[in-house]
């Protein structure tokens, strides 16, 4: 039986953490769709089709990742898709209380559902999407932060708006 992941997120932008988890998810379970959680209350700095391509881009060949979006419920779009685990990055003691709220959650949603969790590589626990945003937007240097075509994405758009 082969186990499908899914890793939900806003990857707005992709960063080296979230390529870490991908990476190192890909080493236990068969097959990861990347969900791309469509929020219509936030206003994202890149597009969904841009969010996809980037990951594409940083895993080129990779027949075992899939990337998609989803709306509504994380349950429903898991069991759509035949993912019985949902893969969550940690980072700080400041991710664990939303995460255990949200597995938490998703088990009472659907108990066949595990939520795993995978520890962020050191060199990557204090990236963030919304922190390279945030750097980015001041002219900062992200580079190692996140995957090289990201980080042109990222100078590009900063200077043009
Ligand atoms: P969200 O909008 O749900 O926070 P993100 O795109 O920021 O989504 O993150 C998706 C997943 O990747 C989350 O589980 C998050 O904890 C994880 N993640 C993000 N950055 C890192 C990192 N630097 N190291 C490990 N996991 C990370």
């Amino acid at each position: 039986m082969s186990v499908v992941a899914l890793y939900p997120g806003s990857f707005d932008p992709l960063t080296n953490g979230h390529v870490s988890i991908i990476e190192r998810g890909l080493r236990i379970f068969d097959e990861i769709v990347v969900g791309i959680a469509v929020n219509i209350q936030k206003q994202p700095l890149f597009t969904l089709e841009e969010r996809v391509a980037m990951i594409e881009a940083a895993f080129p060949n990779e027949s075992r990742l899939k990337i998609e979006s989803f709306q509504g419920l994380l349950v429903d779009y898991a069991r759509q898709r035949g993912c019985k685990v949902v893969l969550r990055g940690l980072r700080a003691v400041s991710d664990f209380e939303y995460e255990l709220q949200m597995a938490n959650m998703n088990r009472k949603l659907d108990a066949g559902i595990e939520t795993m969790f995978m520890m962020t590589e050191e060199s990557n626990f204090y990236v963030s999407s919304r922190l390279v945003k945030e750097v980015a937007a001041f002219g900062g240097r992200v580079t190692g932060l996140v995957p090289d075509h990201v980080e042109a994405a990222l100078i590009k758009r900063f200077t043009h708006t």
